[in-house]
């Protein structure tokens, strides 16, 4: 990498941000800062001053870290990518051609496809051969603008692989630019082994999975697949308190096809997320609402599954605090396009770009508990922003489905530049 830590970005068109250190929540989340010729100063890889272009480069004319002029070009924070599965072994490609020809989930099953198929190869898979594709999804992702990311276990659903995932994605976060947050996420599927013993896998979660991993201390959360015929509310809640013992922070995959009460339990344990929640009831809106916890849309699932929308509009006017995310994975929903979640949400989820840019910035790093220190641009926090090839925010939805990310920088370090790729 080259150590680039203190950086001068001038003669920006704008710079777009939402403010504050704690999640925007309901109609507040509208509320993006725009500073019109803009610079912005990096030091050290923390944020120290946003003002007039002008006024700043002459009062850093003698600056001896690096300067970067924007040509009048948009710039925004990061993009926090909240909720992904990116670590996993083999591709599902046959499968998705299979779905889409109308094949029934058992049908798919019963022709080798579905989740235990990527839980088979991803147990074959070296670590080597995991850190290579996880390095390749990152990079990726980094085009697309998106600094922080984070990514569960959950194709292992055995200790050993389980952990594999995790030391996999801690390596990539020492390796890689990108800040990699890792989840234990054990309670993805119960695999085929414990068929009819389904109690049986929970005790060995709590008595086995979570114990190791926490000795480790080789994650920061714990997700739940809180389901209908997958973990029911009283087994993740069995869970999630067994992880929060073990000072692991509770997240949940919540109301995705049916509300089992997910939500509840995501509001009374704490959890820093609830994810999904398609077919979320209104008293649960309402309970998230008055809650700390986030709710994290992944409309890129919807999407390529054919299901409905999360409700967006409605929990923001309930005066949630909405994220959205990509939930990268295998199965559901193979992409990490950022262009893809921002026109979904604005065109079929009656989000503004405003409230989109909000989403997948400061309450996606809050859906992480990472609000203090980046999904902002204001001093104090990290230099992670982006510059887009225009001159106005509103084009990251008007220009639909294409990524406008000409630059990234990570802690004040250029770490993408289109044309010359990646120059970290
Ligand atoms: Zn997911």
């Amino acid at each position: 990498m080259i150590p680039i830590n203190s950086i001068l970005v001038y003669n920006t068109s704008e710079i777009v941000t939402p403010k504050g250190f704690t999640p925007s929540r309901g109609n507040a989340m509208k509320n993006t800062e725009i500073t019109k010729n803009a610079a912005i100063l990096i030091e050290n890889g923390i944020i120290t001053e946003i003002g007039n272009s002008d006024y700043m480069t002459d009062k850093y004319k003698n600056f001896d870290g690096i300067t970067l002029d924007a040509g009048k070009k948009t710039v925004l924070p990061g993009f926090v990518d909240s909720h992904t599965h990116f670590i996993w072994g083999g591709y599902r490609e046959n499968e998705f051609s299979w779905r889409l020809s109308g094949m029934s989930y058992m049908e798919i099953m019963k022709n080798g496809g579905g989740i235990n198929s990527t839980v088979k190869m991803t147990r074959e898979s070296t670590s080597e051969n995991l850190y290579e594709l996880g390095f390749k999804r990152l990079n990726s992702m980094l085009s697309f603008g998106v600094t922080t990311v984070e990514g569960k276990s959950g194709y292992g659903l055995d200790a050993e692989t389980e952990l594999k995932q995790l030391r996999v994605m801690k390596k990539l976060g020492e390796n890689h630019p990108l800040d990699v947050v890792k989840t234990f996420m054990g309670a993805h599927a119960f695999p085929e082994e414990f068929k009819g013993k389904e109690n049986a896998f929970v005790d060995l979660i709590c008595e086995e999975f979570i114990p190791k991993i926490s000795e480790e201390k080789i994650a920061e959360f714990c997700d739940v697949f809180c389901e209908e015929n997958v973990f029911n509310a009283v087994q993740s809640e069995k869970i999630l308190k067994t992880g929060k013992k073990y000072g692991l922070i509770p997240k949940i995959h919540s109301d995705e096809i049916k509300s089992v009460g997910g939500t509840e339990l995501a509001v009374n344990i704490g959890a820093a997320s609830a994810d999904h929640l398609l077919n979320i009831k209104d008293e649960d809106i309402k309970l998230l609402s008055d809650s700390e916890t986030i709710a994290t849309l992944l409309p890129g699932t919807a999407f390529s599954l054919k299901e409905n929308f999360a409700p967006a509009r409605k929990l923001i006017d309930s005066g949630c605090a909405v994220a959205l995310a990509s939930d990268m994975n295998p199965g559901s929903c193979f992409t990490e396009s950022v262009p893809l979640i921002i026109s979904l949400a604005t065109i079929y989820m009656k989000m503004s770009i405003e409230e989109v840019i909000t989403a997948l910035t400061l309450n996606g790093a809050a859906a992480l508990r990472k609000e203090k220190i980046t999904g902002s641009l204001e001093p104090g926090k990290f230099g992670d922003l982006i510059i887009i090839n225009e001159d106005s925010y509103k084009f990251l939805n008007y220009h639909i489905g294409v990524n406008l990310v000409e630059k990234v920088i990570k802690k004040g370090q250029l770490v993408f530049s289109k044309g010359d790729n990646y120059v970290f």
